[in-house]
């Protein structure tokens, strides 16, 4: 396994294999990897004969008094979970290399970014679809590979790639859990012993969620009021707690058709996002 920090490097790598004919994944993070970016690897790996693994702790998506500074930066011990599960190549750019001069091109998805995480983090959105356009054409993949842990992103990216005619396919892989549910993260080390205990509840929130509904409950209002008062009990500061139609990200009242539960919780100055996505026939 090889790992580059230039782009010319990167392009290098991958213009070979392709050479060979190799189909191209993608793996966009921002470091500090765990089982679920673990996941990502290996779905790539599973379809594709070559693959990229980027780390890029990428500034544009932060927002003012945000944890960029203190964001774990783990190349070592990353580079070593790349190579035992097998890729090819780890991209791990400096912001330099990324962004040389002031940014005057940005990518701006609307609407899907007004709510959720986008009305609580203005900006982010905006990093994220610039940077993962600037690593879909720097890497020139086949397919890329995105957790459902962050749902948002996840619709924000697909309406990128279909919006802006990209030719690569998006591939989106189940959230790796906890064994007692907390979704992982690698913002999960910064809790401390006890918020860590208190923060199964963004998990047990939305599963209680999900059994009401399975047992009949179609009320938006009813089913979040009772998923706050699960995650206050818990004494996590709710960010947001929401029920949103799957495509178009909107609230809803009723529940119907493929919607998404999501839900963003601060324990201390950590900020812990979880969600469920259900097809209600
Ligand atoms: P990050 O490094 O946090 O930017 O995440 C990089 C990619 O890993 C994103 O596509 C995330 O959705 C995905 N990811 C992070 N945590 C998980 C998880 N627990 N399960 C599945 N995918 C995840």
């Amino acid at each position: 396994m090889k790992i580059v920090h230039i782009i010319e490097e990167v392009r290098q790598s991958v213009q070979a294999a392709k050479k060979q004919g190799a189909k191209i994944g993608l793996v966009p993070t921002m470091g500090a990897l765990h089982a679920g970016h673990g996941s990502l690897i290996e779905a790539a790996m599973a379809e594709c004969d070559f693959v990229v693994v980027t780390i890029f702790v990428n500034p544009t998506q932060f927002g003012p008094g945000e944890d960029l500074d203190k964001y774990p930066r783990t190349l070592k011990e990353d580079a070593a979970y790349c190579e035992k599960l097998g890729a090819d190549l780890i991209f791990a750019p400096s912001d330099k290399e990324m962004y040389p001069a002031s940014q005057l091109v940005w990518v701006d998805v609307d609407k899907l970014t007004e709510g959720l995480c986008g009305a609580k983090r203005p900006g982010h959105f905006r990093g994220v679809t610039t940077v993962c356009a600037k690593l879909f054409n720097i890497v020139g993949a086949d397919i890329a590979y995105f957790g459902q842990k962050d749902a948002q992103q996840v619709a924000v990216i697909r309406q990128m790639v279909q919006g802006l005619n990209m030719l690569l396919e998006i591939r989106i892989c189940p959230i790796v859990r906890e064994p007692d549910g907390l979704a992982v993260s690698s913002r999960n080390q910064y809790l401390s012993a006890d918020e860590r205990q208190r923060a199964v509840c963004l998990s047990q929130a939305l599963t209680q969620c999900k059994e009401q509904i399975d047992a009949g409950q179609r009320d938006a209002a009813i089913l979040t009021a009772r998923m706050r008062t699960v995650i206050e009990h818990y004494g996590g500061r709710i960010d947001y707690v929401e029920i949103v139609d799957a495509e178009i990200l909107q609230p809803l009242h009723a529940i119907e058709g493929r919607v998404l539960i999501a839900v963003a919780v601060f324990f201390g100055r950590t900020r812990l996002i979880d969600n469920i996505l259900l097809d209600l026939k």
